[in-house]
């Protein structure tokens, strides 16, 4: 199967929302009257972001996750992808799962496929989003990092600490029954990006990002940005870890430890962490509620700068947890 035919097979289909997909120089498309396009890059390498054995039709969908979790943070909604690959071999054995996994992502969110660029090498995924947000008399929607302001809630949706809690038992640095595994397995392998979610948050959220590397490491680029701090409760984020639902949960099979250590610097949940003023916290409940996925408040934007952690008692908590940095 030499490049065309590969593409051909498994990476070009017929556009309804984009102008011009698959096959020429360029795609075109064309936003909507009244909007902008938002657009994100994010890049998956073997050995980094993904074991080499990974079920590629897992590796599909996470691939085009992570980057509708970065239109999500923006309240984007989705429009079309490229995907530049660089593949090892043309292994139809691999290619047909990879596809089938990416594409069954792009169609539930009406995420189009326009173009791409394929070469041999080491593994390495790369895909660009793009994404529309309304301008509403002349003021974008978007949901920006800078946005948070003091007295303002902090929230974080779904679940947080299943995919580290994954990565720790698949590494064999923590024993976990088979069910649990294969619950945190799902949300490390196959996150939810929360796409309906940022959508409608917007005109709600102050400020939005999503949580790639880990709760605290993201949460601090909002108040950076937006130049506040902030106060978490570590009591309320501990309870994020979905794996608490698992009949064959025991507790204690995680030290106090490694759960704060999972939940608050555990990295790749693609949960959205953002802010919202406190007269908005019904606004929250409804953009939830018709999202249909779970929002918990975990704390306050304040005017002193940092990040202070507390327990269920208000003490503070003096630990440090680095987030990730591929540089560090
Ligand atoms: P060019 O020579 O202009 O770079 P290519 O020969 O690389 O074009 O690609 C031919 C067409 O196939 C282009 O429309 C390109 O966007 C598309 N394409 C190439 N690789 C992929 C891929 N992995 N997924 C989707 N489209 C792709
Ligand atoms: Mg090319």
């Amino acid at each position: 199967m030499g490049e065309f035919d590969l593409i051909a097979r498994y990476f070009t289909r017929p556009t309804a929302r984009a102008v011009l997909g698959v096959g020429d120089d360029c795609a075109l498309l064309q936003p909507a009257p009244g909007t902008q396009m938002a657009i994100s890059c994010d890049m998956l390498v073997e050995g980094r972001h993904f074991f080499a054995d990974v079920d590629p039709f897992t590796l599909g969908h996470k691939s085009l996750a992570v980057n509708l979790s970065d239109l999500a943070a923006c309240g984007a909604t989705p429009l079309a992808f490229t995907l530049a690959l660089a593949l090892p071999r043309a292994d139809d054995a691999w290619l047909a799962p990879f596809s089938r996994g990416l594409l069954a992502l792009a169609d539930a969110h009406g995420c189009e496929l326009v173009g791409g660029d394929t070469t041999q090498g080491p593994l390495n995924i790369c895909i660009t989003v793009f994404g529309e947000v309304p301008v509403v008399n002349g003021q974008s929607q978007a949901l920006l990092r800078s946005g948070a302001r003091a007295g303002d809630d902090v929230y974080v949706s779904g679940t947080l600490g299943d995919a580290r809690l994954a990565l720790e038992a698949l590494r064999g640095t923590q024993a976990l029954p088979a069910a649990v595994l294969a619950q945190a397995r799902q949300r490390l392998e196959q996150p939810t990006p929360r796409v309906a979610l940022g959508q409608a948050l917007r005109g709600v959220a102050s400020a939005a990002i999503d949580v790639s590397d880990g709760l605290l490491g993201d949460l601090q680029h909002i108040l950076k940005a937006s130049t506040v701090g902030a106060t978490i409760d570590t009591s309320i984020a501990i309870d994020l870890i979905a794996c608490y639902d698992q009949p064959d949960w025991a507790t204690g099979l995680i030290s106090l430890k490694n759960q704060l250590e999972y939940v608050l610097a555990g990295g790749d949940d693609y949960e959205l962490a953002f802010t919202a003023p406190a007269s908005a916290r019904e606004a929250v409940q409804a953009a939830a509620r018709q999202a249909r996925t779970p929002v918990t408040r975990i704390g306050r934007i304040e005017s002193e700068a940092g990040l202070r952690l507390i327990d269920g008692q208000g003490n503070t908590l003096t630990r440090n947890f680095a987030s990730f940095d591929h540089f560090a």
